[in-house]
């Protein structure tokens, strides 16, 4: 039995960067250090955390006045600011920076006087922040939906969670600008997102069976089984060895594995020891070498922003 190992895979530089930043404002202030809504959408990566002295919490309301907390890699909405502002919390923001890129927009596009769409999956915390960021309607593209009836002379921006189908994102795109041709449309799906998804694209080619390791709160995750899955491949996402039912292995030869962008790298290696392949080689567009450094308005906060922690060492390229 092969694996057929997916190349990008796991951590983003988004979830390097918001880790990072928990440790460091640990390093600067001590435990505890408060941490709004999970780090990441992994329950490992949170134990982590937690283990270090950092405390989950989901709601501003929560944490103690006067104390740290850590805005999630998801992004918040300003509400959420404010209420820390009246607790007299210290908030270092570890929103990733491609996720403040689409606040940006929306905030822009509002002031132009355009009406904003925004496609992305209601209740996802990354949703809960960018629709806070302005007035727009929301497009889930897993449900029916249709917009508002605009005039011909309406303008319209179309904005996207970062974290969607590259494919199912472009039908909604396609429908929008139906009824609007003119519609500014933004590229917000990130790097991450397209470059793990046309890797699990390949897998699926290639593969019999295609594991997502990860987590079922993960919306990456589930569009990495979602492309095996539409491409006619049995697919499952599984947070570890723990959860591989090997009955999914009989008669399969060639396994995909890829991992989600929030995805310890050692969630992968465990999977791959359970399997005990013959081969392992790799299969999609290589490695990432984007990274983002410590936001200039932390520095002050967390002393130089020095950080210990860099990308995960992956697993060797041995066998191609
Ligand atoms: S998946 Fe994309 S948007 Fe989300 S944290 Fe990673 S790089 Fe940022």
């Amino acid at each position: 039995m092969d694996v057929f190992l997916a190349s990008p895979r796991g951590f983003c530089a988004g979830v390097d960067l918001a880790v990072d930043i928990v440790d460091l404002a640990i390093q600067q202030y001590g435990t505890p250090v408060y941490v709004k809504h999970q780090i990441v959408h992994n329950p490992k990566v949170v134990a982590d955390v937690e283990a270090k002295g950092a405390i989950t919490v989901e709601h501003v309301e929560e944490v103690p006045e006067g104390a740290v907390v850590v805005f999630s890699a998801h992004g918040s909405p300003p509400s959420d600011y404010e209420k820390a502002k009246q607790r007299d919390l210290t908030v270092l923001d570890a929103t990733c920076p491609l996720v403040t890129r689409v606040h940006n927009e929306a905030k822009k596009y509002t002031r132009e006087g355009k009406k904003i769409v925004l496609v992305g999956h209601a209740g996802h915390q990354e949703v809960i922040g960018t629709t806070g960021q302005a007035e727009m309607e929301l497009v889930d593209e897993r449900q029916d939906w249709n917009l508002p009836h605009w005039d011909d002379e309406t303008e319209v921006a179309v904005l996207t969670q970062t974290t969607l189908s590259v494919n199912d994102t472009a039908l909604a795109v396609s429908k929008i600008k139906k009824s609007h041709p003119n519609a500014i449309v933004r590229d917000d799906i990130c790097y991450a997102t397209t470059n793990r998804q046309a890797a699990a694209t390949e897998l699926a080619d290639i593969t019999e069976l295609v594991l997502v390791i990860g987590a079922q709160n993960s919306s990456n995750c589930n569009r990495l089984k979602d492309v095996a899955i539409k491409k006619g491949v049995p697919a499952y996402l599984i947070n570890g060895p723990e959860e591989l039912d090997h009955s999914w292995l009989n008669g399969v030869e060639k396994i995909g594995i890829t991992s989600g962008a929030s995805t310890p790298e050692k969630q992968v290696k465990a999977v791959i020891e359970a399997i005990s392949p013959a081969n392992i080689f790799r299969v999609g567009p290589g490695e990432e070498s984007t990274t983002f450094a410590i936001p200039r308005s932390l520095r002050s906060m967390v002393g130089d922003g020095t950080r210990s922690s860099s990308k995960e060492e992956l697993i060797p390229d041995e066998d191609n």
